[in-house]
């Protein structure tokens, strides 16, 4: 199959890439929409708008997810319509995978032999798609869902920005992540012109946590460990901890964030321990430390200042050499630390 792939925006390649989408999405009916398992706000928001886009064209659209959005995503308009399935064999005329940087990071099994369309904005990804739209500078995958809506020509209704800023308001981490661009702000400029609320927005996803919850970041970060003189902070949660304060593994949202907000601390790594003993590792950084860079040599991935892996084996065998990893790469991203 040919493929056309696209890694730089503000380019020609850029408009190229956008504009075969748009043709092979006008000429196609049926659609499926997926992206990562364990899914964000990122990938809610491009998904959900890229589905009223495309019911806005009169196309046939399914959502399927591996998982269930997380409970304070749920009463956003079209969420209610994510199927949750780990396989699927659908019928359809073309897949749109956001967010993904690699088929698989879907959990949906069953997709290979479709026309896949690849829309991402994670360094690395494999360009598993007939179309690959891959530009790293977006902020968010919904700054790309937004162009191609443009492109589209559908118009932005109240539902698709909400959206559009969901997305962005989340992966640029409520804006504190390096990737943020003057497009991220005109983006958000129209989605508001478009309807949307920032305030209210803030608080709906930000300030709407169960009573459960707040006892649960009690409970956190009192167990936190710092190292590194206090640069780095570790948490480590197991579903015993999640039981004592009525939560479920959702309600860990966001919490990764909060030791950010200690001056004296650069990165943060967030252990989750399941009980069939597999552990997945979120890490969060500030400035030019690089957790990506960590991620990758445990075989994730993800951006600069998020990224994240699932340990291999057992904790204890690789905790170690996570922690220093995580400390070189504070050592590294403080030389370049803007004043
Ligand atoms: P989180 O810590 O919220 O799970 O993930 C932070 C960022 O890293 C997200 O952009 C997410 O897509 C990415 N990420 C997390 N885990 C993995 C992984 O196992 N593989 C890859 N490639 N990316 C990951
Ligand atoms: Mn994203």
């Amino acid at each position: 199959m040919a493929r056309d792939t696209m890694t730089r925006s503000d380019s020609d390649e850029h408009t190229n890439i956008i504009g075969r989408i748009r043709d092979e999405v006008l000429r196609r009916r049926r659609f499926l929409l997926t992206s990562h398992a364990r899914p964000d706000g990122d990938s809610i928001g491009s998904q959900v708008a890229m589905a009223f886009a495309l019911d806005a064209l009169g196309k046939a659209v399914r959502i399927v997810n591996a998982d269930p959005p997380p409970e304070h995503y749920q009463d956003f308009p079209g969420v209610g319509r994510i199927e949750i399935a780990s396989q699927a064999t659908p019928e359809v005329d073309a897949v749109i995978v956001m967010e993904c940087s690699d088929l698989g990071r879907t959990g949906v099994a069953g997709l290979e032999d479709q026309f896949l369309i690849n829309i991402d904005h994670h360094a690395g990804n494999t360009h598993y798609g007939a179309l690959n739209w891959h530009d790293v500078s977006a902020a968010a995958c919904g700054e790309m869902v937004f162009d191609l809506i443009r492109a589209l020509g559908v118009p932005l209704t109240q539902e698709i920005a909400t959206h559009v800023y969901l997305a962005i308001l989340t992966d640029t981490g409520s804006f504190h992540h390096s990737n943020i661009t003057p497009r991220t702000f005109d983006i958000c400029r129209e989605t508001v012109e478009a309807g949307v609320n920032p305030a209210i927005m803030a608080r709906r996803v930000f300030d709407s946590n169960s009573f459960g919850k707040l006892k649960l970041i009690g409970a956190l970060l009192d167990s936190m460990e710092l190292v590194d003189e206090g640069r780095l902070a570790v948490l480590r949660i197991d579903d015993a901890m999640l039981e004592a304060c009525g939560c479920t593994n959702n309600d860990t949202e966001g919490i990764i964030n909060l030791p950010l907000t200690a001056r004296e601390i650069q990165a943060v790594v967030f252990f989750k321990v399941s009980p069939n003993g597999e552990v997945r590792v979120s890490m969060r950084s500030k400035y030019d430390v690089d957790v990506r860079f960590v991620a990758t040599q445990f075989g994730g991935g993800g951006h600069k200042n998020a990224a994240g892996f699932t340990v291999d084996g057992r904790l204890e065998d690789v905790r170690a050499d996570i922690l220093q990893r995580l400390i070189a790469a504070i050592e590294h991203g403080l030389q370049t630390r803007p004043q």
